[in-house]
């Protein structure tokens, strides 16, 4: 299959959706990005690789961090984190806090934000919120093979500012004693793994161990098991697009992780990874163009987790 052709195809498939969906204005920081960029790099086990469109423009990839943040706590830490947050899909918006009460202040996954600030305080351990976010930092540097990914200061300051809600979940958690260290030293380190800034091209590099077993086909390092991967894999199908999951399990077929920057990155075991990114977003907080993109290319390709 020509990686190029295939891509060239999706994004004709797509532009006339470009103009759909909002962009996510509780952060003013996204509020300001141009809304109808484009762009959708893929990278395949074989080495195969190609990017269309804006795929070289820097984007803030926001809770696809969670997925990586995820992978180094089952890599440092091994499954204890699980004793803190479930892993089943929530059907409630990202930031919502209604299950919490009931279910004790452990998240229902580690993919909504309560689940993801929960994974970042086991990530802090009895580090510093600065020394998580470098190794945090480092180890997208390691997996995008770009040394120049970095932290956009002015999206992570502009979260905090308007961060009412992420302090809400962190509070009503530390209430439950399921935060180990301060509420601030968390969300600083929280906000600033959400304000990663990566290009479409990097992302792809980045997510292809989850393709691989665990294992960066680039430089072969073994990254986490192939049975962590395999779970992680799992929870992004599952819960990798909050009330929007199973939408996005039924019309793409293969897991995926959104962020309100208007980012996917999506996993084809044993094939590819797949990164997509426009700004305007579905109800769901899911990019609208992305995620019709992915169903695009899974069309055309057959690729499915579901045979
Ligand atoms: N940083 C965002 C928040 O906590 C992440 C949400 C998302 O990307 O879905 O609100």
């Amino acid at each position: 299959m020509d990686m190029d052709q295939l891509l060239a195809e999706v994004a004709d498939d797509v532009r006339p959706s470009l103009g759909t969906g909002r962009v996510a204005d509780y952060i003013p920081a996204l509020a300001r990005v141009p809304p109808n960029q484009f762009g959708m790099a893929i990278a395949c086990l074989d080495g195969q690789h190609a990017a269309i469109g804006d795929a070289q423009t820097p984007f803030s990839i926001q809770s696809i961090s969670k997925v990586f943040t995820l992978a180094m706590v089952l890599k440092a830490q091994g499954p204890r984190v699980w004793d803190r947050v479930g892993r089943e899909p929530s059907g409630t918006p990202f930031n919502s806090i209604v299950q919490l009460e009931h279910e004790a202040g452990i998240p229902r996954n580690p993919l909504i934000n309560a689940g993801a600030i929960v994974v970042t305080d086991h990530l802090i351990g009895n580090r510093t919120a600065d020394q998580t976010v470098d190794n945090v930092t480092a180890f997208m540097q390691a997996r995008s093979g770009s040394a120049d990914v970095s932290v956009d200061r002015e999206v992570a300051q502009s979260e905090s500012d308007t961060g009412s809600r992420n302090r809400s979940l962190a509070h009503f958690m530390a209430a439950f004693s399921n935060l180990k260290n301060p509420v601030e030293q968390v969300l600083s380190a929280y906000f600033r793994q959400c304000a990663l800034a990566l290009t479409c091209e990097q992302l792809a590099q980045a997510g292809l161990f989850l393709a691989n077993g665990g294992r960066d086909p680039r430089t072969d390092e073994q990254v986490i098991t192939a049975e962590q991967c395999r779970r992680i894999n799992a929870v992004m199908l599952t819960c990798g697009h909050y009330d929007g999951s199973g939408d996005f399990a039924f019309r793409v077929g293969f897991p995926g992780k959104s962020g309100v920057g208007g980012g996917i990155l999506a996993v084809v075991p044993r094939q590819a990874a797949i990164a997509v990114w426009s700004p305007r977003l579905n109800r769901s907080g899911t990019s609208w163009t992305g995620s019709q993109a992915l169903e695009r290319l899974a069309a055309r390709t057959g690729w499915s987790v579901f045979g």
